[in-house]
């Protein structure tokens, strides 16, 4: 069995060659699956039956199932997705007035195990293919009934330490024939691993890069982000002007704010430093809490007054918006509790 959305547009075009079949039927079956989010062959309908039937038992288009379904009060969707062999990891739909941003994963769990995150608890399981990536983006149009227009690398895993699926799901969302979402819109974030950010500048790929500092001094990011912090943050950092260096799209800093561990004035001057040597715009996104990690959940003067500090030192700052509390929306939470049972269970 092939898997559709592991392949390129030539690739299909090869496998219907391969058939004896006419190669605009590629097209067609990209349409239905990618623009129409119709992922069932035999509901293709302008696709002969003897086509469709062949084409049932030799390709895959939907690998996953969606086990649970979690809608916020604001809109937003948490969906659960099963893999054959039985991992689950989460995809989540935010929708704003004009665009629906996906947000997915990569891996299921992650070896990075920064403190506060839930998606390191139990370490890394396994990569995500390619396939298993895009599918998300697949499943949250069905669930969410609209089409996704923006795609971040925000969810379970370190998108850069799975780097050939990363970038493979990539290209297949940006591809006009495939997904078509415009590169500009595709974020992928990263705990900062400096080799890889810099092969991602040399790919032709006009992304924005978004790397999680979340403490702009070594010494506390090997608080934070223990493993993320063997890399120095100069090397980061010289990596991260490599990627605005070739791509002219300005790195966004995100920053977690955590009470009483990264929200002192002295930490918003080391940041406001780290900020001015590069062209990059900080994201600052309140803590949000995760059960059986000690809370750090920041209160909004504190978030406010980071964020001023911040400005007054002239520094671009957008402070992330809570969205989708109600659906678990923070990093690897949805996964850990329905592995608890707390979970109410929509679709089984
Ligand atoms: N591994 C990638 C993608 C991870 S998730 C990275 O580190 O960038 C995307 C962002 O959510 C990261 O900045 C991550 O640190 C943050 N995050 C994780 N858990 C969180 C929590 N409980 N509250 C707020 N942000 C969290």
């Amino acid at each position: 069995m092939k898997h559709l959305l592991e392949m390129r547009a030539e690739q299909l075009t090869a496998e219907l060659e391969s058939l004896d079949e006419a190669v605009y039927r590629a097209a067609q079956i990209l349409e239905w699956v990618y623009h129409k989010g119709v992922c069932d062959v035999t509901q293709m309908t302008n696709l002969p039956a003897d086509l469709c039937g062949r084409l049932a038992g030799q390709l895959s288009i939907l690998t996953g199932r969606v086990i649970a379904r979690c809608d916020a009060l604001d809109g937003v969707i948490k969906l659960l997705i099963e893999w054959p062999d039985g991992e689950r990891v989460e995809t989540v739909l935010i929708p704003d007035r004009d665009r629906a941003t996906a947000c997915v994963s990569t891996q299921v769990g992650c070896a990075m195990q920064c403190t506060f995150c839930a998606s390191g608890m139990d370490g890394l399981t396994r990569n995500l293919t390619c396939g298993e990536i895009v599918e998300q983006v697949l499943h949250l149009q069905l669930e969410g009934q609209r089409h996704v227009t923006n795609v971040v690398f925000m969810g379970m895993g370190e998108p850069l330490a799975n780097y050939d699926e990363t970038v493979a799901a990539v290209r297949a969302m940006i591809d006009p024939k495939r997904l078509g979402i415009s590169a500009r819109r595709v974020t992928v974030s990263t705990v900062g691993l400096p080799k890889q950010i810099r092969r991602l500048a040399a790919e032709d790929l006009p992304i924005t890069l978004a790397i999680s500092l979340h403490g702009a001094t070594d010494a506390l990011r090997q608080r934070l982000v223990p493993k993320a912090a063997r890399s120095p943050l100069k090397d980061i950092l010289a990596a991260a002007r490599v990627f605005y260096g070739s791509r002219k799209r300005e790195v966004t800093l995100e920053y977690v704010l955590l009470a009483g561990l990264n929200d002192t004035p002295q930490c918003a001057e080391t940041l406001a430093e780290v900020a001015h040597s590069l062209r990059c715009n900080v994201n600052l996104i309140p803590y949000n809490p995760v059960t059986s990690l000690p809370d750090h959940k920041p209160d909004a003067t504190a978030v406010a007054d980071f964020a001023a500090w911040l400005r007054h030192r002239q520094v671009n700052v957008n402070i992330r918006r809570p969205r989708g509390l109600e659906a678990d929306a923070a990093c690897g939470q949805l996964r850990k509790r329905n592995a608890q049972h707390h979970w109410r269970r929509l679709l089984l």
